[in-house]
């Protein structure tokens, strides 16, 4: 049996994330363009290297990025929008970025969730114009590592059914021409890896995985048809993964010579599949069995069986023992971490360690059995270890998990009912004004945070600090004439940090960063243990600026959903099961803010939606326990407990219906880009809850007018009632500038205003 072990792609960021570093300096112009290519250059062969050294057999390419692989697929196929002044030919960096970020004449290209990920992707444009092969960068990155290190490396592109699925500007008509032309640039760009002594070139087809129905299917076969024809001599190895390969009885048939299935993620149905209809005796099969998602150690004993049986259903002659998806959603190396507890770093695995799983997995596959090495029991014993961990025994905790209730989801009376109670309690006016959470994190706010965390500061020098740029946005609200104000946000670096800081079963990095978008790197906590609510984590700082002012002062907290989706979670509980156990703990400050006399209190869950599965059929059942764990959090406060909700970039029509079954008595949505459709969604899907049209971008510094503000409240008003309108911004304001942000917000409070004289 031949046996290789290979991953889909490693992140590209570095241990200590110099790539950010040298992208950022290439930007502040800090470094030049030649300096800079050449640091990327050493930096890509570095990483090839490194994989080689830790035993890979096949080491992938074209996984590296200046950016966004999707980005870098549009630019090698000419399409740039005319927005940013390109003139043909090889497309330089400079309009590369621009059309990543911006610039002052021309607008960034969207950018939205790579599936289910926490991964966003520029989404590529396609304007009508002929595509052409600007450059082949792959081919440049297999022949340095060809030329210098001696590596015949695997070439991986996005596949042009993904890229077609995820491309915006062709409709039914253009679409034809668009795909016949992607095509033959893919064959061509295939065919001259395969000239250059490419053995295997992956097209990765995440899109494989969502639902796909005849006509799409039809799609595929005819571009991989076509694909064959034009580039002949290539091997294709077609890469699926986040889910199992849908419509398995036509696509495995399609004609290239490997198929990679994720093992992980979507593993019942795949090995159904090789069941029912076996796998083709021609192929190379790919067996994702290493978890690209997650940050936990294998238990190397059950993935063995587990590949056993894949090769016992599959017969196949030739397999790759490959991670589930590309290694890039997970940290580079544990061995960064030096303030770990032994216990827990010992049960994690990042990329690197990861490879060596795959490298051991592999051995045995090849081998048929284990031989003489102690990884299968190494394994073992740091999996036992943490499982009889104490942080995973809290009594408490799975007591009040398992006195959970039907009755714990819902409040005790209906919206329309606390509608009018809130009314007759609150007394606000119509068309209410408020923010959705944060103020500007200034240069001086950052700075003390940062001058604290290094202890330079002491705690109470440092919350004195906080509260005197709280009690300073207090008086701003007021300035501005602000309904409902909140208190600012400033003792808050993220949304999960600061949460998972003040609860049990949370476990921090030093530098297990992931690329969240460009070069911006997230840091998710790891949830390990039992997660507990032990003291108050946000009522000192609500209470006090409550305190301040005879406005209300909103309660701001992170919902349990956010929380689960922005971390690492634990893998020996269910999803749901950790989402509740969040949800308890959130309940208890909610009730702690609600004791202290707080009468709106807000829940944010901006994460919801980038949850959802793949495959529609599955969104059901991830929603019911989704939006569960939001009511648990939220159903125990008295009628007269306003709760509010915010969600970003929400498209509205799909998902009214869960966002209607969180039951918030207000929900802010982020949708100022796009807000004539928001309207026409409303108009065919009324939703009677209490909501808040993000009424300007807070994306960009433009301070937008009142006229503006005054048009889209009144549009606004032919599907929203007077009851349920409020007004704000569409998300927090913490990376803006204070100027901007007060001209804002008096411009929205103004629009707002006059609407209340014209009813
Ligand atoms: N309350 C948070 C803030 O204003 C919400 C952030 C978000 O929507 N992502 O910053
Ligand atoms: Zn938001």
């Amino acid at each position: 049996m031949k046996a290789v072990s290979t991953a889909i792609g490693y992140p590209y960021i570095g241990e200590n994330r110099e790539w950010k570093r040298y992208v950022e300096a290439f930007w502040k112009k800090d470094l030049s363009e030649a300096d800079f290519a050449l640091k990327m250059k050493e930096l890509r062969l570095k990483q090839v290297k490194h994989q080689q050294s830790l035993g890979m057999d096949l080491v992938t390419t074209g996984d590296f990025t200046l950016y966004d692989r999707m980005l870098d697929v549009s630019t090698m196929f000419g399409m740039v929008p005319d927005r940013y002044g390109w003139q043909g030919g090889r497309v330089d960096v400079s309009t590369y970025y621009a059309m990543a970020r911006g610039t002052a004449d021309a607008v960034a290209s969207e950018m939205t969730k790579w599936f289910n990920t926490n991964y966003h992707y520029i989404v590529p444009e396609y304007d009508g114009k002929t595509l052409q092969l600007t450059e082949n960068y792959l081919l440049t990155h297999f022949e340095e590592a060809k030329n210098e290190l001696g590596i015949i490396t695997k070439p991986t592109l996005i596949g042009p059914y993904t890229f077609v699925q995820l491309t915006k500007g062709y409709d039914k008509t253009s679409k034809a021409a668009f795909v016949l032309q992607l095509i033959s640039l893919y064959a061509a760009v295939i065919q001259q890896l395969a000239d250059a002594g490419a053995e295997w070139i992956q097209l990765e087809e995440p899109a494989f995985a969502q639902s796909l129905d005849a006509e799409d299917v039809k799609l595929i076969q005819e571009i991989y048809k076509q694909l064959a024809q034009e580039a002949p001599e290539a091997r294709l190895m077609l890469q699926t993964y986040f889910q199992a390969l849908s419509a398995y009885g036509e696509l495995s048939k399609l004609p290239v010579a490997g198929i990679g299935l994720d093992f992980v993620h979507g593993a019942e149905e795949n090995m159904e599949s090789l069941r029912t209809d076996g796998f083709p005796q021609d192929k190379v099969l790919g067996i994702g069995i290493v978890n690209g998602r997650d940050v936990w150690r294998a238990d190397l004993a059950e993935k063995a069986e587990a590949i056993k049986a894949v090769l016992s259903l599959s017969d196949a002659q030739e397999v790759w023992i490959q991670s589930s998806c590309s290694l890039q959603h997970v940290p580079v190396t544990t061995q960064s971490e030096t303030q770990l507890e032994p216990v827990l770093k010992n049960a994690l695995a990042f990329a690197d360690e990861k490879i060596v799983e795959l490298t051991q997995l592999c051995a045995y596959a090849r081998e048929g059995q284990w031989s003489g090495n102690k990884s299968v029991s190494e394994s073992m014993e740091a999996i036992e270890a943490l499982k009889q961990h104490e942080v995973r025994k809290n009594e408490r905790v799975k007591k009040l998990v398992s006195e959970v209730k039907e009755e714990h989801f819902s409040r005790p009376m209906p919206f329309k009912e606390r509608q009018s109670v809130q009314k007759q309690a609150l007394q606000l006016p119509d068309f209410p004004t408020t923010t959705i959470g944060s103020f500007p994190q200034s240069a001086e706010v950052k700075r003390t945070r940062k001058a604290w965390r290094q202890s330079k500061m002491t705690n109470e020098e440092y919350a004195e600090f906080v509260r005197k740029e709280t009690a300073r946005w207090i008086r701003i609200q007021e300035e501005i004439g602000l309904d409902v104000f909140v208190h600012g946000e400033f003792e808050r670096t993220d949304m999960v940090e600061y949460f998972g800081e003040k609860l049990t079963g949370f476990a921090f990095t030093e530098k297990a960063w992931v690329v969240s978008y460009g070069s911006r790197c997230v840091k998710p906590p790891i949830i390990y243990g039992d997660v507990e609510w032990t003291a108050p984590m946000t009522l000192k700082e609500v209470a006090e600026a409550q305190a301040l002012t005879s406005k209300y002062v909103k309660g701001m907290l992170t919902g349990p959903v956010t929380i689960l989706n922005w971390s690492f979670v634990r893998d020996d509980l269910s999803r749901e099961q950790v989402a509740n156990q969040i949800a308890l703990a959130l309940k208890e400050e909610v009730q702690a803010l609600e004791q202290a006399g707080i009468a709106i209190i807000q829940v944010d869950e901006p994460a919801l939606r980038e949850g959802l599965p793949l495959r529609k059929e599955q969104w059901n059942d991830y929603l019911a326990w989704g939006v569960n764990a939001f009511k648990l959090a939220t159903s125990g406060v008295k009628n007269e407990t306003q709760i509010h909700t915010h969600m970003c970039y929400c498209e509205f029509n799909d998902f009214i219906e869960p966002i209607r079954a969180l039951d918030a008595d207000v929900i802010s949505i982020e949708t100022s880009r796009s807000h004539g459709e928001l309207i026409d969604s409303l108009k065919q899907h009324p939703y009677e809850l209490g909501i808040g049209l993000g009424v300007y971008d807070i994306h960009s510094p433009r301070v937008p007018d009142i006229e503006e503000i005054d048009t889209i409240l009144n549009d606004s008003l032919a599907v929203i009632s007077t009851e349920q309108f409020w007004v704000n911004p569409d998300c927090g304001l913490k990376t803006r500038g204070e100027e901007e942000t007060v001209a804002s917000l008096k411009n929205m409070v103004e629009a707002a205003k006059k609407l209340r004289r014209q009813k």
